[in-house]
């Protein structure tokens, strides 16, 4: 190929360029588990901001409904706890019934415990199976259902969130860690499988971000509601071990990773694990 017909090929994907008022997600329809609070609620309001018809799975009823009824135009609130697959069942075929298609599916709830024991060698395996149930039942449920639709029509995109836990050991307790690798290797098998249909799978993979996740896992899991100040100390917490000065990582900046996954800009980009951690994994192990 001559140096002129390379460059004629390479203009003629022009039609990828946007500006930042364009809708990215024009059309498309996109389920969010754990819509309700911190990185899906980033993500539910960015989707919608963009175009997309969304549908918000949670089990956070209330805050779930009123952040859908909030939006223009509103979201979809269904009641869905992941770990369950009658209710990822009934969300997928929600979408299909309500807009006919499902183009993007979102794997984003989750949930951590803390561990109050010393060693692993006392370790409550009844948490181990709590956490697990969530976070990899869960995100395995949405591929499965996800693909049950997505493969005969051919296209479609999966997106899990994972973690800086889920390429580093010992900054979370065992079962938050093991769920978080394992979404990873969903993902792999996902795009290895899933690829021959157009569908693409992939991991956005934080650092700490200051949502009630975090802030109520560093008060010891009383699951109190989150105060400003907390919020505040722990946002400052994650700021201070990140590696990128004068930046703190917020829900919002997650959301935008996804946005591109989900986005045609991403076409050729599957089995990926997009980090958004600033560097800290690449240089620190540690939270400490
Ligand atoms: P969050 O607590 O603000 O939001 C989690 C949402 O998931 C809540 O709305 C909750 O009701 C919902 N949820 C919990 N269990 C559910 C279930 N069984 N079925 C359906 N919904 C359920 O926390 P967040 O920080 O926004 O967490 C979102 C994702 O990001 C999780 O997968 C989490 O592991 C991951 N993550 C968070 C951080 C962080 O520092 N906050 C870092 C890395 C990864």
């Amino acid at each position: 190929m001559s140096n002129e017909e390379f460059n004629a090929a390479a203009s003629s994907v022009g039609n990828l360029s946007f500006n930042g008022s364009e809708r990215r997600l024009k059309g498309k329809v996109a389920i969010i588990t754990g819509g309700a609070s911190g990185i899906g609620e980033a993500i539910v309001r960015l989707f919608t901001k963009h175009g997309a018809k969304v549908i918000l799975a949670d089990i956070a009823d209330e805050a779930g409904r009123n952040l859908a009824g909030s939006l223009s135009p509103p979201a979809t609130y269904v009641h869905c706890d992941v770990s369950k697959e009658q209710d990822v069942r009934a969300a997928v075929d929600l979408a299909m019934e309500k807009h006919g298609q499902l183009d993007i599916m979102y794997n984003n709830a989750g949930t951590i415990e803390f561990v109050a024991v010393e060693s692993v060698a006392e370790y409550e395996m009844e948490q181990f199976d709590r956490v697990m149930s969530v976070n990899v039942r869960g995100a395995m449920l949405g591929i499965k259902h996800a693909a049950r639709v997505m493969i005969p029509r051919k296209k479609g995109c999966i997106i899990s969130t994972a973690s800086v836990a889920g390429i580093l050991g010992g900054l979370t307790p065992y079962a938050y860690t093991a769920s978080k690798h394992a979404i990873l290797g969903l993902t792999k098998n996902g795009a290895a499988e899933l690829g021959k249909y157009g569908i693409r799978v992939n991991t956005v993979s934080p650092s700490g971000v200051a949502t009630a996740l975090l802030v109520n896992y560093n008060k010891q899991g009383n699951g109190s509601v989150v105060s400003e100040e907390d919020k505040a100390a722990v946002e400052a917490y994650c700021t201070s071990i990140g590696n990128l000065e004068g930046a703190t990582l917020r829900a919002e900046d997650i959301a935008e990773a996804g946005l591109y996954l989900a986005s045609d800009e991403a076409k050729y980009v599957s089995g990926h694990n997009l980090v958004v951690d600033g560097g800290f994994s690449v240089v620190n192990h540690s939270w400490k």
